[in-house]
């Protein structure tokens, strides 16, 4: 009899926090834990989430569900060893992002071949940046916005460009004024502070656990690759910079390895809890 009194105390337990469980949201757990560990893991989408103590018994873990995702079911594991696990599901509900139709410089639609090794290893190159996951929490703070407009909500968009559609929209756009001043989302490390084709004067930030912040088409960077940024330290200024159609800045999140609209990351883990 004691026993099953046992089981009943030491259960793991799992709170879901998201604006909504679909493609493209940030979705935070908190794991309840009946007694200290010092590690937890969690698997969700076939990959590690972001997890860390928030206090002696409690975790949070921070779950991308990618803009690519099909709506279902879809389990979540919590590991935290010697006998304690626990799972979840997390029902992704279907979203339809709308189309938006853009006329830029044909260089960006069909850009000529000169530049194809040039386009091809920024890619590379983006997309090994993701894959690195410092296995610190490098942020503290909340995250903030980069600027002080309103994001014009633009996450997810299918873009037609010139007439021919491309990839799906991956960041919030802010229509700022060129050259206002734009600050971190949050603390981290700048392992991408370069000229890219398509993104123009592009800042990424490691906040660590695989977050990272883009922010592209800047006018300036006031960084350099392999500095460390606090939140809301100055970084670059708004430009117009590589594939647009006027000034404004493209914050993109990722959450290890997913698309994730940055809005959901101010909503659930910023100051800003309406996330607009
Ligand atoms: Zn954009």
């Amino acid at each position: 009899m004691g026993s099953l009194a046992l089981i009943a105390l030491a259960a793991v337990q799992i709170s879901v926090q998201a604006r909504a469980v679909e493609p493209g949201e940030l979705v935070v757990l908190t794991i309840a834990l009946p007694e200290h560990r010092d590690a937890v893991r969690v698997r969700a989408f076939d990959r590690d989430a972001a997890a860390f103590a928030v206090d002696d018994r409690r975790w949070r873990a921070l779950v991308g569900i990618d803009l690519d995702v099909k709506p279902g079911a879809y389990l979540v594991t919590v590991e935290a060893g010697a006998g304690l696990m626990a799972t979840t599901d997390l029902v992704v509900a279907r979203h339809r992002f709308p189309t938006r139709r853009l006329t830029v410089d044909e260089g960006f639609v069909n850009p000529p071949p000169t530049l194809t090794d040039r386009i091809t290893q920024e890619a590379a190159l983006l997309g090994t940046t993701w894959q690195q996951v410092t296995p610190e929490r490098l942020w503290s703070a909340p995250f903030v916005r980069p600027v002080p407009q309103p994001a014009s909500s633009q996450f997810g968009t299918r873009s037609v460009f010139n007439g021919r559609p491309r990839g799906a929209h991956g960041g919030a756009d802010f229509p700022s004024p060129a050259g206002t001043p734009i600050r971190a989302p949050n603390a981290g490390r700048v392992v991408i502070a370069r000229d890219l084709y398509f993104t123009g004067n592009t800042v990424v930030i490691d906040h660590g656990l695989g977050i990272f912040s883009m922010l592209a088409h800047l006018s300036a960077m006031d960084v350099r690759e392999g500095d460390r940024v606090e939140a809301d330290a100055a970084i670059g200024r708004v430009g117009a910079t590589g594939r647009v159609t006027g000034p404004h800045l493209h914050w993109a999140v990722r959450v290890n390895g997913a698309r994730v609209d940055p809005l959901s990351v101010l909503a659930l883990l910023g100051n800003e809890p309406s996330g607009r």
